[in-house]
């Protein structure tokens, strides 16, 4: 993500800001010029109809039919809107989803692929498990993206983390991982790539059932971290993509961010900074050369897990990539980049 300027005033403004806090200017994130912009009276766009419950930004033409934006037009499901917890749930859920979609729409990536004959869409039921209901379990299917609500909650999702052990559970990082799950059946599924996703991710023709209980059961191998971004990457390779595509996504929306910030790492005291400087001064989506990537990308984590460290938080990027992890990244990166050619 870029930072972003009014367009009016120049006052320097975050991705989900629709008020420029200088010149007072409502102002929206034009998704088709990926690009944030004041608001002029009698002008050619109008909001999407969510930002009357101030969870999008958005902006359509307004002259457009749809009253939903690009990213709003997804969902199918929303929670329901007669708690002020929910409310807030789906603010937050909303929040990551936009960055998600921004993400997407950076990398020319399809909404909707046709598969056998049938579209296959991306899409988003937000639900809550009901008292006499089935417990909704946050997942893929066929392009629907199903979050459970009570993620969206800080405490809940805090719980989660513990008690299954993990470093870093996110919203975002949902959101990320999921699609990671739709954009295999894009990228991957039935086409010349599944060869290599087989040589690096392993074979998925592996009973998906068997092997997430197997998983569940038996934890991930002690050597994971050889082979693997994370131990519930472990458990099939579907789920080792979905995993690694949503580090693909992390790794590219915050280089870009640093990117945009003009961000350089030199320390000055080291005499060998090999292997911890960077200037990002190339914007991460117009480097082919996934390596490249890597080399600015570690000591950004480095640096800013320092950073972190001195407030007295968790590490922003509690991960280490092992050699085999990042060929993994190298190979979404190439597909990924295939995709933005055409
Ligand atoms: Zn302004
Ligand atoms: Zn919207
Ligand atoms: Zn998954």
């Amino acid at each position: 993500m870029r930072v972003y300027a009014c367009s009016n005033c120049q006052n320097p403004l975050y991705f989900e800001n629709s008020v420029c806090l200088n010149c007072r200017h409502p102002v929206g994130f034009d998704a088709a010029a990926l690009t944030m912009v004041a608001l002029e009276p009698n002008s050619e766009y109008k909001y999407c109809k969510n930002s009357e419950y101030g969870v999008c930004n958005w902006l359509l033409p307004s002259a457009s039919e749809s009253e939903y934006c690009i990213a709003c037009a997804l969902n199918r499901v929303i929670p329901a809107l007669s708690t002020d917890s929910n409310k807030g749930r789906w603010k937050n859920l909303e929040i990551a989803k936009h960055r998600l979609i921004y993400s997407l729409l950076r990398l020319h990536l399809p909404f909707q692929v046709e598969y056998q004959g049938k579209p296959e869409s991306l899409g988003f039921d937000f639900m809550a498990d009901l008292p006499s209901g089935p417990h909704i379990l946050t997942g893929h299917d066929n392009g629907m993206i199903t979050i459970n609500i009570a993620e969206a909650d800080e405490v809940e999702r805090a719980r989660n983390k513990l008690d299954l052990g993990e470093r870093y559970r996110t919203l975002l990082g949902h959101f990320r991982h999921e699609s990671g799950h739709f954009y295999w059946d894009v990228l991957v599924r039935d086409q010349p790539p599944i060869e290599k996703f087989r040589r690096l991710f392993g074979d998925e023709r592996r009973d998906y059932s068997t092997a997430l209980a197997d998983y569940y059961t038996n934890g991930a191998p002690a050597d994971w971290d050889q082979r693997f971004v994370s131990p519930y990457a472990t458990s099939h390779p579907w789920e080792d993509w979905a995993e690694t595509w949503a580090h693909y996504l992390h790794m590219m929306d915050t280089l870009e961010t640093a990117w945009s910030f003009g961000i350089r790492i030199d320390p000055v005291e080291l005499e060998d900074t090999t292997g911890i400087r960077a200037s990002i001064v190339k914007e991460p989506y117009a480097i082919s050369d996934c390596d490249r990537l890597i080399k600015r990308w570690l000591p950004l984590c480095f640096a800013v897990n320092s950073l972190n460290r001195s407030m007295g938080h968790a590490d922003f990027y509690p991960f280490v990539l092992s050699g085999p992890v990042i060929g993994k990244l190298g190979f979404i990166h190439e597909l990924c980049q295939t995709g933005m050619r055409s």
